[in-house]
């Protein structure tokens, strides 16, 4: 108790004073509020004239503003060595508070939540998976590849007694290596989430309780007509010899297949079911965008690309991405294709009443820490998304899959201070978002020239050194 006090005291109190809170739940606005805030918590919230300020306290002038919780990119690679310092700032910078991180070491989450817990690094919040769970070969070095359902098991088993928040399950697991995976994760109390893998029906994972689906993984398949034949298609060519070497080229030739045989009554079935299991989309829009997009050369003329070092630059290029080298204009076409139906699909899933994430896909080509959330948010409402239900998609929805709504996704007395205040109100036009004025991350305070001087520490970083 003595020890609560202490830090309370030391804690400088901030104020924001007569501002809009927007409450993203209601999807109303109150003005005239004013904000007090101790010690890393919203300690009061009230008509401007009646909140006591706490003598001390740092004055934020809310006129004109409007209060918003802090945002959430719930999909991110921003924990492994030389991304950590590149993105971690620029996602507060960009009134990201919040992040869940989709692969990395345990112990690099553990470090870099320790560094900004101690304020030696600047950044949101985050939660993560850990390494990611593959089959054999995985696609990414560096990630768990299991081959057999007591392989799988292990993994579960380890990665929970080590702390992840979840497991990440990829596209090469065997459908029987990922049930077994499903079932351990049930036994110890651990969610699993993440890519449907390839050869398993999204009705499967759905039914087996996998609780977010990433980058719409699987979901067109599940809205064709010829679900089957295309998936016996991929799954004899990975039993073969040259294995998902080969079953990658049969995946290319389907896209057109694919495409011709979308089902938008069977899509709609898909969506119910997902409502019925509980299962959350993360879309990523913006990266399934960009990698549509990436044979066009405007990408590279981003001015954000100040922010991107030179190494990881030159992997963005397309032509050094194994994913992306060998793709022919056709292909690319195809991509783009996709990628439209694709929004048509979240826009359908999202008037079934499935439940969706705001996330960017941070470290993938052209998706840039903090700014790429914004464009998320923009890319929901363009898929049928009213302003609110895309705010909440980065706010109180992410509280409620972190079971954490008694102190994140809305502005109230007794939630964490992870708060952004905007220029205008994001009801009315959700770019409104970006119109940052001030970011409240754990209750410390950046006003704009403090946001300034983390973008400009930005570049500065990414900058060529010679
Ligand atoms: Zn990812």
């Amino acid at each position: 108790m003595l020890l609560a006090l202490v830090i309370l005291a030391q804690s400088p109190a901030v104020v924001i004073r007569d501002a809009a809170v927007v409450d993203v739940v209601a999807g109303t606005v109150e003005t005239g509020r004013s904000l007090v805030i101790v010690g890393g918590r919203v300690t009061a919230v009230g008509p401007a004239g009646s909140v006591a300020i706490p003598a001390g306290a740092t004055v934020v002038d809310g006129r004109g503003g409007f209060v918003i919780p802090g945002l959430w990119d719930m999909h991110v690679h921003a924990t492994n060595p030389g991304l950590e310092d590149l993105f971690l700032p620029l996602l507060v910078a960009h009134g990201i508070t919040g992040i869940r991180d989709m692969w990395g070491g345990l112990g690099l989450l553990d470090s870099a939540r320790a560094r900004i817990g101690r304020g030696a690094r600047v950044g949101p919040r985050v939660m993560g998976s850990g390494n990611l769970v593959d089959g054999v070969p995985p696609i990414w070095p560096g990630s768990q590849g299991v081959a057999t359902p007591e392989a799988g098991r292990r993994a579960v088993d380890s990665l929970a007694r080590g702390g992840a928040g979840f497991i990440k399950v990829y596209s090469r697991l065997a459908p029987e290596v990922y049930r077994a995976i499903a079932e351990e994760s049930k036994r110890v109390g651990i969610p699993f989430a993440g890519h449907i893998p390839t050869l398993v029906p999204a009705t499967e994972a759905s039914d087996l309780g996998q609780l977010t689906v990433e980058h719409l993984t699987n979901v067109l398949l599940g809205c064709s007509r010829e679900e089957e034949r295309l998936r016996g298609t991929v799954q004899a060519a990975v039993a073969s010899r040259r294995g998902w070497d080969s079953a990658g080229v049969i995946g290319r030739g389907q896209v057109q297949a694919l495409l011709d045989s979308y089902d938008p009554a069977r899509c709609r079935a898909l969506a119910r079911r997902f409502v019925r299991n509980g299962t959350w989309m993360v879309p990523t829009i913006t990266v399934l965008r960009s990698t549509a997009y990436l044979d066009d050369t405007t990408l590279a003329q981003d001015p954000r690309l100040a922010f991107i070092n030179p190494g990881m630059k030159g992997a963005w290029n397309p032509k050094q991405d194994f994913r992306f080298r060998a793709l022919t204009s056709d292909d690319w076409a195809r991509r783009k294709a996709t990628f439209r139906r694709q929004v048509e699909i979240v826009g359908l899933l999202k008037q079934e009443g499935v439940r969706f994430l705001a996330g960017t896909d941070l470290a993938n080509p052209y998706i840039y820490p903090g700014s790429s959330l914004h464009d998320e948010l923009q890319n929901l409402v363009a898929a049928g998304f009213t302003p609110l239900a895309a705010l909440q998609a980065a706010t109180i929805e992410p509280a409620r899959f972190l079971g954490a709504v008694d102190s994140m996704g809305t502005v109230a007395p007794g939630s964490v201070a992870d708060l952004v205040l905007l220029d205008a109100n994001p009801l009315e036009d959700i770019r409104n978002t970006t119109r940052i004025r001030a970011v409240v991350a754990s209750g410390k305070l950046w006003d704009r020239k403090a946001l300034d001087g983390l973008l400009e520490a930005g570049r500065q970083r990414a900058a060529p050194k010679n």
